[in-house]
């Protein structure tokens, strides 16, 4: 076993879940989900205590999350777009491959996980199934259910919390019982993680091996056309490839350059780099777990203790780790942290349906070149930088369009690659400023913001090739150019490209005067508004803007 200085984090970590018995000698499972990783996983580390037994590497191929849905609007299940389940199969392959390094594989099974699991248990006469916490809804409901099953026939489970550096459930006891709301309160309470100092097992000499998998159908990991997809599905797929070596390989190439990450100050990034991020894009190795969280936090340590300066949260590296920490704390910690209604730490807001708008929006066709081309790096990579997303969040919600984060959460959740409920949701909330954040008055503009970063327009040309040859004065505002020069560009706006859906500075007063009218119902009702109130609200705002705008109307004589 090779292990990095100072292992796995204390026992504390494990507290949740902790071993009911020491079943040595016996069968053992580890059940992968998120954590598709060979280095630092507790999970592993313990089945692979199986001495004198086999270990059964198990990952269930869930047809709620995997299968094919023609009616969805974009390539992919329904739940998940294409590019991301073509990412998970590259990160189980590079699984299976340094399993096999190390004398095992992993075991692809089918069907819904709970009863799969079951089966296996039985079969197999597995004595400890160990797998990673995972603080999603999905999987506390899924894993209250199995974890039931293997204590009534007396399997022992092991399921360390690994997936964050701290556990969120120690936050929220450390905090009187609730979820700190600020990011501030949040790291007082925090402190250090007790994996800081801690060794981490980084790789195994090898592992027991896989016993008989008996009438249990298993198979290698399957190809993207093997579930039904196609490789033209996508005309431009994500350049990010997925895997524990890819995550593995990104984060050396990072932290190499010590003064980039010893100067590394996020609201400073430029969201149009193309070629070079502004950022590590490390997030959806995160969360698939390719990459541990913990190891990833060591190796910024020791770039700090190297260099003499080197910024701090919440802008440095370490802080943005420490931000996905915040937002696991707090999803954890809060009811319907996924909803507008019945979320207690979330604003009720009239926002209004408008399914063409969304669409729209999500096609990247609102005629803001700058949203546009960001939706466009959203459907091919999965992927954008952070104030990118702040961007099309904001235009989509309190900005421009006044429709609800929810319906855009719900586009994120599909297309990213690094889509994670807690995050996700999270800042949703904050960009529509339902929640975190309260400045409705701060509105990104969909012009100026990204021509700050990139005046010439390189990144919406690149994205958005029918406007390439647009003048660079014209780029971030299309419809202001005369005919002419619309015709010399080969791009007519209203033909080629879109009209603005909205002009962006009416939009906006529109909206701070939306937000202005909810916050005050908010205060006024102390968060106890109802159905009706909403509704009264959004008919009154809705008369409100037909007679502010008929008031804007030139008056004919
Ligand atoms: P880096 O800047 O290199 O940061 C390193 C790591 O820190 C990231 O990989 C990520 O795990 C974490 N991190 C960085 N910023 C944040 C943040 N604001 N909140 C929480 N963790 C953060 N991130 C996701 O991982 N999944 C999502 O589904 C997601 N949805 C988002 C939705 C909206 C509307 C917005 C505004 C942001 C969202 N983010 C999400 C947060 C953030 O944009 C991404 O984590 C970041 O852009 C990923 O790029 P990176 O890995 O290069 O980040």
């Amino acid at each position: 076993m090779r292990r990095l200085p100072s292992s796995v984090c204390s026992p504390s970590s494990h507290r949740l879940n902790p071993v009911t018995s020491m079943a040595t000698g016996s069968n053992s499972l580890i059940w992968f989900r998120k954590g598709l990783r060979v280095h630092d996983n507790p999970a592993l580390e313990h089945a692979s205590k199986a001495s004198s037994g086999s270990m059964y590497p198990v990952f269930v191929i869930d047809p709620r999350y995997m299968e094919p849905d023609p009616s969805a609007f974009s390539p992919g299940s329904s739940r998940a777009g294409v590019n991301r389940i073509r990412f998970l199969l590259e990160s189980l392959k590079d699984l299976d491959s340094g399993l096999k390094k190390l004398g095992s594989r992993l075991l692809v099974l089918r069907g819904e996980p709970g009863e799969v699991l079951v089966r296996c248990l039985r079969e197999w006469k597995v004595k400890r199934l160990c797998f990673e916490y995972d603080t999603d809804p999905y999987y506390q409901a899924l894993d209250f259910k199995v974890k039931e099953y293997a204590s009534s026939v007396g399997v022992e489970v092991f399921s360390p919390v690994s997936h964050t550096l701290f556990n969120p459930t120690d936050i929220i006891q450390k905090n009187g019982g609730k979820a700190p709301l600020s990011y501030q309160s949040f790291l007082k309470i925090a402190g250090e993680p007790s994996c800081a100092e801690s060794e981490l097992l980084m790789s195994y000499s090898s592992l027991p091996p896989i016993g008989d998998v008996g009438s249990i159908g298993v198979s290698e990991v399957p190809k993207l056309e093997e579930l039904g997809y196609r490789e033209d599905e996508q005309d431009e797929w994500t350049p990010f490839r997925g895997g524990e070596s890819e995550a593995l390989e990104r984060l050396t190439k990072s932290i190499s350059d010590k003064a980039w990450v010893a100067n590394f100050e996020k609201p400073k990034g430029d969201p149009s780099a193309l070629l070079k991020p502004a950022t590590t894009v490390l997030s959806p190795y995160l969360k698939f777990g390719c990459l541990s969280s913990r190891y990833f936090y060591q190796c910024l340590q020791r770039v700090y203790k190297d260099m003499k300066k080197h910024t701090s949260p919440p802008v440095s590296l370490l802080g943005q780790l420490l931000w996905r920490e915040f937002f696991y704390t707090t999803a954890f910690g809060t009811r319907n942290f996924d909803k507008m209604k019945g979320n207690p730490i979330c604003k009720q807001i009239p926002w209004k349906e408008d399914h063409d708008m969304l669409a729209a929006w999500r096609d990247g066709k609102t005629g803001y070149p700058w949203i546009d081309a960001i939706m466009v790096q959203l459907l091919k990579w999965g992927w954008m930088h952070h104030l990118a997303r702040h961007s099309v969040a904001c235009f989509l919600t309190r900005g421009d369009l006044f429709i609800h984060w929810e319906q855009g959460r719900d586009v994120f959740e599909r297309l990213l690659i690094d889509s994670d409920w807690a995050i996700n949701n999270g800042n949703w909330m904050w960009l529509s400023c339902s929640s975190f954040f309260y400045q409705y008055n701060r509105i990104y503009s969909p012009v100026s913001f990204g021509k700050k970063y990139d005046p010439e327009g390189k990144y919406i040309r690149h994205f958005l090739p029918v406007l390439k040859d647009m003048p660079k004065q014209y780029i971030y505002e299309p419809w202001t150019a005369p005919l002419s020069v619309q015709t010399k560009a080969k791009c007519i706006v209203g033909k080629d490209y879109p009209k603005p859906m909205v002009m962006h500075d009416a939009a906006s007063k529109e909206c701070k005067r939306k937000m202005g009218e909810a916050y005050a119902l908010n205060k006024k009702m102390n968060g106890n508004i109802g159905d009706d109130d909403l509704k009264d609200l959004r008919r009154k705002l809705e008369t409100d803007e037909e007679s502010n705008i008929r008031n804007q109307r030139p008056k004919l004589n």
